[in-house]
């Protein structure tokens, strides 16, 4: 009997880290798609860039950035959308990329393994602010409920 508890136990540990498992797969899956389609929409934005050159080439124009200044800051935002995409495929494996050597990394490292740069820099500063902010909002706040109790002190 103990052996087939133990058994059944067993299999349900192993199906929650299963799910969980395929439930990141799944998000992974969805990030990836949406790589590729902002792939394919940057190679025909391309094309749409060499057209309009070529365009202005044929008709002996001078050419302007500004011909294709749409289009390139498109692709601008489509590159930062397939980076937001691959640092939240990162984060689902529990990994991060090192800032200086690109190197795929354990997301709690404190240096890189391969280059040995210091990690934790930019997530400490970006925490620090965010304190900072807090912070000010609670002593203002703090304040603001002192001069009321003054207030009502002096009535
Ligand atoms: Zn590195």
């Amino acid at each position: 009997m103990g052996f087939f508890d133990n058994l059944g136990k067993k299999a349900s540990e192993a199906y929650g880290a299963t799910a969980k498992k395929t439930g990141d797969l799944a998000k992974e899956a969805k990030l990836r798609m949406k790589i590729n389609e902002n792939k394919s929409d940057i190679n025909e934005l391309y094309t749409e860039i060499g057209k309009k050159v070529y365009e202005k080439y044929v008709s002996e124009e001078t050419f302007n950035m500004r011909y294709v200044e749409e289009e390139c800051s498109k692709i601008d935002i489509l590159s930062s959308e397939i980076e937001s995409c691959l640092t939240s495929i990162l984060e689902l494996k529990n990994r991060k990329q090192c800032p200086k050597c690109f190197a795929e990394i354990d997301a709690n490292a404190t240096f890189c393994p391969k280059c040995g740069a210091k990690q934790d820099d930019v997530e400490a500063k970006e925490v620090e602010i965010v304190d900072n902010q807090e912070n000010n909002s609670a002593e203002q706040h703090t304040s603001s409920e002192n001069s009321n109790v003054n207030q009502e002190n002096n009535n």
